[in-house]
């Protein structure tokens, strides 16, 4: 529908409303101004008659027919009226403006008949003699006796009245005219003066709606405007506070959704994706702008999470489960159903909880009972086979008997190694996470002399040459007797896997935010592979070499911790046939 503007209409309204009362008023004034026309002429034409009848009392009869005509004619030169005698039957005895011979009997004339009876006759109708529409009027004439003898007509054409009122109409449609301007006018100022406001107010109200809540609409003249700006100024103030409350309330919830830990996504009942919180991104690894909107099954490609999340939709219930992301990730999600103020259900809420430490701990916590159990039982199973032979009738045989006891203190000095190991290793671990390592700021050449002085013996057993490459002045944060234990487990690796002739290199440097300490031998060196589990409990890359050399396999887990309780860590450089680097980073 198009619309007009308020103006538009309130105008052309006053416009017809005025025309329509001009042209009443108009035709009203047209009318009586015509009649009181006719009436006028009628009255004076009657004024004529009668003065006329006063020349021509007696003069009706057979004979007077010539002076009548004569007299009717003289009179005509003087007045602007036909004058017209006329006797008792109808025949016309005198006309000022034609001759009487050539005119017909008038007695079927309307005023002729009135006039004869005694009255004023009045008639307006076309002279076929003139040929123009006139006026009559007849009034009679009677003998000295008072009986009727004739008629005195006097007449005028009507065009004289006409051209008198067509200058009253004009006139009439002048002011008229005018009038209708002037009202234009004012109804234009007069409308503007009632839409001014209701713009100004439009206009203010569509500045609220564009949010700008803190305008004002200006106080107005007219009580119900007025009102209706105080009204509408009230509602910008109460929105604009409730809009401030619940962005206060929405600006916290986005930084309790934001800082939780666990990942919060909302989907609609038709999966589409309503919320999802910065945990809930990094862990999918979805992009803010990516979800908005958009259904569960487009943005997250996990099989799993989608079936839970059309469990929890389709059943509506509480559930929990387990999903596991990309192979090595693992969510623990618990899903329940979304609802609203009025308590309907308008989708399901998700909370994911990030449990891969948790996993790979409880993975490594099972991995190192399962490699305890193992590296215990070996020792175990071989005392336990050979006291047994040794019962069976073994101990009766002195050779063998001492040769399986020795193996018997064999085993069981490996179970000590690795119990002793193992005790270690708790121990670090503790003391470190309840910061019982007292570190001290001590030289750490000594460390590494006495850590060589222990290793001496053994290394020149396997013909192996140990240099060390360490400025005396180097000192930080150590704790001593456990750096001096990370040396020589490093150490003893270094000379078990070189071979006879080969040499092993301590070096220690100093950088600007750190110490590193660094043993490099010539040995066998390492495949890539191992590298990144080499600091496992339990690790060995050939098992077998390893126990026969009397590892115990934890020599670079006790390492690594030893590292960690100094807040520093380790790093390892190794290609298999080009020897290894094992390094103890110290932070300064
Ligand atoms: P182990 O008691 O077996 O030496 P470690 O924890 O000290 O246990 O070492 C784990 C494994 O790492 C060893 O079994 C060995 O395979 C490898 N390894 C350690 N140091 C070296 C080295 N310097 N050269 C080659 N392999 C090494």
């Amino acid at each position: 529908m198009k619309r007009k503007r308020l103006l538009w209409q309130l105008v052309p309204t006053y416009l017809a409303i005025t025309l329509g009362a001009l042209l009443l008023v108009g035709w009203l004034a047209a009318i009586t101004v015509h009649r009181f026309y006719l009436s006028q002429t009628e009255a004076d034409l009657e004024v004529i008659a009668r003065l006329v009848r006063q020349q021509i009392k007696g003069r009706f009869t057979v004979d007077g027919k010539s002076s009548l005509d004569s007299l009717s004619k003289a009179l005509r030169r003087t007045s602007s009226t036909r004058i017209t005698f006329i006797n008792s039957i109808g025949d016309v005895l005198g006309d000022s403006d034609k001759d009487p011979a050539e005119m017909e009997n008038h007695s079927d004339r309307p005023e002729f008949k009135d006039a004869i009876a005694g009255r004023t006759g009045v008639s307006i109708r076309y002279s076929t003699t003139l040929k123009k529409r006139m006026m009559y009027l007849a009034i009679p004439v009677e003998s000295d006796v008072g009986e009727p003898v004739g008629l005195v007509r006097v007449s005028i054409p009507l065009t004289t009245i006409k051209d008198a009122l067509a200058q009253v109409y004009s006139g009439i449609a002048l002011g008229g005219l005018l009038a209708l301007v002037l009202a234009a006018l004012f109804s234009y100022i007069v409308s503007r003066r009632i839409s001014n406001p209701l713009v100004a107010m439009k206009e203010g109200a569509q500045r609220f709606a564009a949010g700008e809540l803190s305008h004002r609409l200006t106080a107005q003249r007219v009580e119900e405007l007025h009102e209706l700006a105080t009204a509408l100024n009230k509602m910008a103030v109460d929105l604009d506070d409730r809009i401030g409350t619940i962005m206060k309330q929405h600006r916290e919830l986005e930084a309790v959704l934001s800082s939780m830990v666990e990942g919060v996504l909302a989907v609609d009942m038709n999966e589409r994706l309503l919320k999802a919180n910065r945990s809930a991104e990094e862990l999918l690894g979805i992009d803010s702008v990516e979800w908005q909107g958009r259904s569960l099954t487009e943005v997250i490609k996990n099989p799993d999470l989608q079936w839970f999340v059309s469990d929890v939709l389709r059943t509506r219930r509480k559930m929990e489960s387990e999903i596991v992301l990309g192979g090595d990730q693992f969510l623990q999600v618990h899903g329940t159903l979304l609802h609203d103020a009025e308590e309907r259900e308008i989708g399901a809420l998700i909370v994911m909880n990030d449990i891969t430490r948790l996993r790979k701990l409880e993975n490594i916590r099972r991995d190192f009972a399962a490699n305890v159990s193992h590296e215990l039982r070996t020792p175990i199973t071989s005392i336990k086979g050979f006291v047994e032979t040794l019962q069976d009738g073994a101990i009766e045989d002195p050779q063998s008997a001492t040769r399986f006891l020795d193996i018997i203190v064999k085993h069981t000095d490996r179970l000590n190694a690795i119990i002793e190991d193992l005790l270690s290793l708790a121990r670090i671990e503790q003391d470190a996470e309840s910061d019982r390592i007292e570190l001290e700021n001590d030289s750490v050449m000594e460390v590494v002399t006495t850590a060589v002085r222990l290793c001496e013996q053994r290394a020149s057993e396997n013909e192996i040459a140990i240099e060390v490459n360490c400025p005396e002045d180097v000192l930080t944060n150590i704790a001593a007797p456990l750096l001096e234990r990370a040396m020589v487990n490093l150490l003893d690796n270094a000379i078990n896997f070189s071979e006879p002739g080969g040499t092993v290199q301590v070096d220690v440097e100093k950088r600007s935010s750190e110490v590193i300490v660094a043993v490099k031998d010539s040995g066998c060196g390492i495949a890539a592979e191992h590298i990144p589990r080499l600091f496992e409990r339990f690790y060995r890359v050939d098992p077998d070499r390893s126990r026969k050399l009397g590892g115990t396999g934890l020599g670079l887990a006790i390492v690594k911790h030893i590292a960690i309780a100094h807040n520093g860590r380790v790093s390892v450089d190794s290609q298999p046939g080009q020897g290894s680097t094992f390094r103890i980073h110290l932070p300064i």
